[in-house]
């Protein structure tokens, strides 16, 4: 039976998303709204909807707000925001808590998601696994011990191509998500077609190769386009490569994965697990297993909330240490 509540934030790239989380992991109420030019206030105005319309019976215990961007752990600070400029070097914890009086954390949103599958989803039975979030870019958690690794676990931005290869937005060349992610199998699809490859893509969109989807690529995929099978298969390698990578680093007993992009399964992270296992040393691939996440979008509001509840056991826990 729940007896906590807390509010988990999410500042994305295009959403602003603010749920009331038991600490059940039920999601009592949730609010979203495009992110605009304005992030913060758009938060502030979504926690403050929330404030007044707390459920009686359950004690509250501040907020956790997860955001796609390089964070400070010790202050919750914003370090650094490709997609969202609005918050780049922002006290955002501070700001928050001291706006509402309440405390506030703040973490990384691959991150959040991964803490989200081990308390209430797909890694509830793994003590160590890794989340890798598949969308526009690869994001990355570790989970080890049953706890979120305290590190930024940038894993989308791994090299694995050191002889050049797309320009990431974290300013190198050849990283994982520039040949694994959404945005890479959409330019990769643009700059195929420029070159008059046969396509149905083609036939999409009035022709405007500009609105191509990742998921308008993986319908033509089963309607068996060739362009667009091999497109989803050359990142598919690619991702096997990233995977390869982290089994041989940490030897988890799961990697799990989750975005848009995991619709493509038999396409796509079939490709990936077997260009996994080609790889990976065989003892360490054997353990592990690939999985989708079971949470889905809820992952990050979830895993934010379990930081809340979890920081506040923390002095209790303290006190009986000593
Ligand atoms: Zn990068």
């Amino acid at each position: 039976v729940a007896t906590q509540c807390c509010i988990a934030g999410d500042i994305g790239g295009s959403n602003v998303r603010v749920d009331l989380v038991a600490d059940d992991f039920k999601i009592i109420e949730k609010l979203k709204e495009p992110s605009g030019g304005d992030p913060v206030s758009v938060l502030t105005r979504l926690i403050d909807k929330l404030r007044n319309d707390l459920p009686e019976g359950l004690s509250f215990r501040g907020a956790g707000l997860a955001v796609a961007a390089i964070v400070d752990k010790r202050s919750g600070a914003v370090l650094r925001a490709p997609n969202i400029p609005a918050i780049s070097g922002l006290d955002l914890a501070s700001e928050i808590s001291d706006k509402f009086g309440f405390p506030v954390i703040v973490e990384n949103d691959a991150n959040a998601a991964a803490y989200g599958e081990k308390v209430a989803g797909a890694g509830r039975d793994f003590d160590s696994f890794v989340m890798l979030t598949l969308g526009t870019g690869v994001g990355g958690g570790i989970i080890i011990g049953g706890r979120l690794l305290p590190v930024a676990a940038e894993l989308g931005h791994a090299t694995i191509n050191m002889s050049g290869g797309p320009l990431c937005g974290c300013g190198n060349p050849g990283c994982l998500e520039s040949y694994a992610a959404a945005r890479a199998i959409l330019n990769n699809a643009a700059s195929a077609l420029e070159k008059n490859s046969d396509s149905l893509l083609k036939t999409l969109h009035n022709g405007n190769t500009y609105k191509l989807t990742a998921e308008d690529i993986y319908n033509s995929a089963l309607e068996g386009d060739t362009l667009s099978r091999s497109l989803l298969r050359e990142a598919g390698k690619s991702l096997g490569v990233g995977i390869a990578n982290i089994i041989n680093m940490l030897s988890p007993q799961a990697v799990i994965l989750t975005g848009g992009l995991i619709g493509a399964w038999n396409i796509y992270v079939e490709t990936a697990i077997a260009e996994a296992s080609k790889r990976a040393i065989p003892e360490l691939f054997e353990r592990v297993k690939i999985i989708p996440s079971t949470l889905g979008d809820d992952a990050g509001a979830i895993g934010m909330a379990g930081l809340v509840f979890e920081k506040n056991k923390q002095p209790k826990t303290r006190k009986t240490d000593r």
